[in-house]
């Protein structure tokens, strides 16, 4: 329960996002409230023990982390190690018979190369790759460092980057870039698939979503490498509650936002405990909800035509055993990484084509990953004899799982045959079972996620993701302006996934909205 009737700041949202907010808050000196409505702070940064009789605590929802700075950690002294995964991706392919896998180490090396060559018959593909990523590294190494800052205007982020990548990234759909730098139909498709997570676009969608998506997923700390927390990201949102507590904040679980009123120099906020309806005032309310949900908690009503759609499958398994691939390669090595199943460009595309018309993709595109390969301490006193693996599935979007009641289990099962494609045996075989006996297997299609965390429409990033720099001729004239975190209202900021630059797991949100009331209170 709250101590006090006003504070300083009000942050609306117990997410990583609102913890990171109110850590920096406090420790500017700020009284800081967070209100949050389950009952654990995290939001889609948390660990859960989801199978019963099993101690594995897999990372439910989000699951690497790239784009969080250093700088942020270390601002907070966060005692938590992000560990590099050996193997960057391993796509397995099959060629008029042949099967192979395309294998990209980190550091790329001899076996990276051996690999092109293997699929492509030769070594120019690589030196497209190579060409193409170093262009791209130019370009996170200019956004990076001003993902802290006051934002900077399209022009000066422009004028500091190689025309060809920024024509490439930033003006056309990045298809055209992927298709005239590639000629392999799986090396395009290992490239496109950071345009699409979470993200429901063809490659030549002239909206740009995904190609503001591929560049979210190459920038994280100017090398876009994405590193496993250990102990998974319940780990890294526990550190970030133990650092806002640490500086003064008071975080209440259990409640429930319901209305937040601008004033002239503040604003009131209401909430319920379960029990009763409480109400306090602050000099700064910072929402960590999705922008579409503070609209309705500002009383502006729920508007379904500008309501995010989320478009991802999310998929824990825990297993007793890694299964083996057909390709032959050792599975400690391709579960390491980043293992595309049916992402070939142009089964990408044909995806897309397929949902947009109501269809569950088939194949279905997506991937998997085993955190316990790389960070066996989630699994306790199990590590060593079993695996976690998360799949997570491209171009599913909401609406096909309201269409049909039938389509959960049929993209689950289009999921399972993605991967049992690659597979030299079918992975329920591998399954490890749960205290009933039911095998460990749960699944979040966008609708889960929506009723789970309320981000609406199941939407992973609270909305499409934008640009991370300032159009240029945005107003930019007070700190929540500059820093990308206003709203309508002086009194109310946006510190989640929402704000510009927010997306993922990240802390810019929250960092950049506190930076913003630390200059205007
Ligand atoms: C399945 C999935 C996989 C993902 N994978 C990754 C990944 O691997 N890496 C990555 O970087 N990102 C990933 N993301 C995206 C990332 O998790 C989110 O962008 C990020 O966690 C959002 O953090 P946030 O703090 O802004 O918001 P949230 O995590 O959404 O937190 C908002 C909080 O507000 C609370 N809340 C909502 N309404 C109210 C209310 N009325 N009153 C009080 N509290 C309220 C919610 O309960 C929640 O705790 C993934 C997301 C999902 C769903």
């Amino acid at each position: 329960m709250s101590t006090a009737t006003s504070y300083d700041v009000v942050v609306v949202g117990g997410g990583h996002n609102g913890l990171v907010s109110a850590a920096y808050l406090a420790r500017a000196g700020l009284s800081v409230l967070v209100l949050e409505r389950l009952g654990q702070t995290g939001g889609a940064a948390v660990s859960v023990e989801p199978f019963a009789g099993q101690p594995a605590r897999l990372s439910r929802y989000s699951y690497l982390v790239s784009l969080m700075p250093e700088q942020l950690m270390a601002d907070l002294d966060l005692d938590v190690r992000l560990v590099s995964r050996t193997t960057a991706s391993y796509t397995p392919w099959t060629r008029a018979g042949r099967t192979g896998g395309l294998l990209v180490e980190r550091p790329e090396g001899a076996a990276t190369r051996a690999s092109f060559r293997d699929l492509t018959g030769g070594d120019e593909e690589y030196a497209a790759w190579q060409r193409f990523y170093a262009e791209v590294g130019d370009l996170a190494a200019v956004v990076a460092p001003t993902l802290m800052q006051p934002l900077p205007a399209e022009r000066e982020v422009r004028a500091l980057v190689p025309e060809g990548v920024w024509a490439d990234v930033v003006e056309h759909p990045l298809g055209r870039a992927i298709t005239a730098r590639f000629t392999d139909d799986t090396v395009r498709g290992v490239v496109a698939t950071d345009a699409l997570i979470g993200t429901f676009a063809s490659l030549d969608d002239p909206s740009l979503i995904q190609n503001r998506c591929f560049l979210y997923h190459l920038i994280g700390n100017g090398t876009g490498e994405w590193r496993v927390p250990v102990g998974g990201m319940g780990a890294l949102t526990t550190a970030l509650a133990r650092a806002a507590v640490d500086a003064g904040a008071e975080i209440v679980t259990g409640a429930g936002v319901s209305a937040i009123a601008p004033g002239t120099d503040g604003a009131e906020v209401t909430w319920h405990d379960g029990t009763r309806e409480h109400s306090v005032t602050a000099r700064r309310v910072l929402s960590g909800v999705a922008p579409w949900v503070l609209r309705i908690l500002l009383g502006e009503g729920e508007d379904a035509g500008t309501k995010p759609v989320g478009s991802q499958l999310k998929i824990n398994l825990l297993l007793d055993r890694l299964p083996a691939l057909r390709s032959g390669a050792d599975p400690e090595v391709a579960f390491a990484g980043t293992l595309h199943l049916a992402e070939d460009y142009g089964l990408l595309e044909q995806a897309y084509a397929a949902a947009a018309a109501g269809a569950v993709p088939d194949p279905m595109p997506g991937e998997v990953y085993c955190h316990s390969l790389t960070d066996p301490s989630i699994l306790g006193e199990r590590a060593g004899s079993q695996h976690t693996l998360t799949y997570f599935g491209l171009h599913t979007p909401a609406w096909l799982f309201e269409a049909d009641p039938g389509a959960r289990e049929l993209a689950i099962q289009r999921a399972l045959a993605s991967l049992d494609a690659v597979l030299a045996e079918p992975i329920v075989n591998c399954l490890a079972t749960d205290a009933d006996g039911r095998p460990c297997l749960e699944a979040k299609v966008p609708q889960d996620v929506e009723r789970d965390l309320a981000m609406p429409g199941g939407h992973i990033f609270h909305g499409d993701l934008e640009w991370p720099w300032a159009p240029n001729r945005a107003r930019l004239d007070t700190p929540a302006q500059q820093w990308g975190v206003q709203t309508e209202h002086d009194a109310v900021l946006l510190c989640g996934s929402g704000a510009r630059r927010g997306g993922a797991v990240s802390g810019l949100g929250g960092h950049n909205a506190a930076q913003a009331v630390i200059a205007e209170l």
